[in-house]
């Protein structure tokens, strides 16, 4: 470790919750979380070996953004004198130019704040921090990292809606979303699986998101997310794939309102929609209740859809790999998943899923299959260090 070495912050804003981590070089040093904004605001904090550690008081925030007054100090005072020498933010979205991270300036705060009809229940709260560390503390360098950078590699034909082509020019395509997960995985691939790392793979990020992603040679080809984030898979309460037809028939026979077609589709589809029951794989994997059954039976068929469709994409599949909250921690699912996947060359070791792999295919499989969790985070440092140091 090099003592001298500035550390560097991380900052995941929501609309009623702050994320944050410190790392030190590819260290974690510590991380935190602020929930309940606006309401009944609670912080937790947890050093590196995820014990808790004493949490700083950040008094009432009304939104996140009000909550680095306090916090930065704290870590100033917590970091004994070692100073953050960046702020990383995650941001959402980069709309079609921004292929990498970039540094945040109050030019670039205007360009994305209009990209934010794009993303309209995420970027402002991401944004809102980087104005607030702009104003307070203008000497502290910012980064924007985006989700949907990582797949500015996939193919104009991938990207493309069968819709009249002066609305892709207004920004109507195929984006793509949790880019950082999946970069951290390719980068992640040549030591933890070096047989498919420069393969053909798909990646499921399954957490309260979900999607795939086909990796070429680590770099993105094809996901199953597109011009927002509620397309491609079921997820926890949003609905993924669906027909825009029935958005026409909510609005026309249903007479619902937008915004009530919102709270539908992304807050009471998904798994909580289908089971009736929760959004929370643990209850529904717990629970007898045959709608929470069948709202699993759903998912797996909708991600081995999915990974079939994506190893078109690819022209064949060497490899999988399972992330986030579900891919890495429920074995169940991923056994089901690697069943309906069997056609595809894949074979489970049920004794290494069991055990969370990290490799939970046999040997003799045409494809393998691995559990890597996915650190989010750690690629946003990455970023943040690299940008700086380039003096960029
Ligand atoms: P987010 O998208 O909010 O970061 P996560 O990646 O943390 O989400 O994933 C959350 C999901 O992971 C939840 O559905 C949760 O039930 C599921 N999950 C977490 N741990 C387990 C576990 N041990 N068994 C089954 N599911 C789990």
């Amino acid at each position: 470790m090099n003592r001298d070495a500035p550390m560097l912050g991380v900052i995941n804003a929501g609309s009623s919750s702050l994320k944050f981590a410190v790392y030190d070089e590819e260290a974690l040093v510590l991380s935190g979380q602020v929930d309940g904004i606006g309401v009944h605001p609670g912080i937790r904090v947890a050093g590196a070996r995820s014990e808790a550690i004493d949490a700083p008081d950040i008094g009432s925030p009304a939104t996140p953004a009000d909550v680095l007054p306090r916090l930065l100090p704290w870590l100033r005072e917590r970091l004994g004198g070692r100073p953050l020498a960046a702020l990383g933010h995650r941001v959402v979205h980069g709309g079609a130019s921004h292929t990498g991270p970039a540094r945040i300036t109050p030019a670039l705060l205007r360009e994305l704040a209009d990209l934010a009809p794009l993303a309209p229940l995420h970027m402002p709260h991401n944004l809102a921090p980087m104005r607030a560390v702009l104003e307070h503390a203008p000497g502290l360098p910012q980064v924007a990292c985006f989700d949907t950078a990582f797949h500015r590699t996939v193919p104009e034909v991938a990207q493309a809606f069968a819709i009249p082509r002066d609305l892709a020019a207004k920004g109507v395509r195929r984006y793509g979303f949790h880019g950082l997960s999946y970069e951290y995985i390719a980068s992640a691939l040549p030591s933890a699986a070096p047989d498919i790392a420069q393969g053909r793979v798909v990646v499921a990020h399954l957490g309260n998101g979900a999607s795939l992603c086909a990796l070429q040679e680590g770099r993105s080809v094809a996901t199953t997310m597109g011009f927002s984030a509620l397309d491609g898979l079921p997820m926890g309460t949003r609905c993924g794939e669906l027909d825009a037809g029935v958005v026409l028939y909510l609005l026309e026979r249903e007479a619902m309102s937008t915004s009530e077609i919102e709270d539908l589709l992304y807050r009471r589809s998904g798994m909580l929609g289908l089971s009736g029951v929760s959004s929370d794989f643990r209850d529904l994997l717990a629970s007898a209740d045959p709608r929470a059954r069948f709202a699993l039976e759903v998912f797996v068929y909708r991600v081995a859809r999915g990974v079939g469709s994506l190893a078109a994409a690819l022209g064949g599949l060497d490899g999988m790999v399972f992330t986030a909250g579900i891919g890495e921690h429920a074995a169940p699912v991923r056994a089901a998943v690697c069943q309906a996947c069997a056609w595809l060359g894949i074979e489970l070791d049920p004794v290494a899923n069991a055990s969370h792999g990290p490799r939970i295919s046999c040997p003799r499989a045409r494809a393998a299959a691995y559990v890597i969790p996915t650190d989010e985070n750690l690629t946003i440092a990455r970023h943040t260090r690299a940008l700086i140091a380039e003096g960029r």
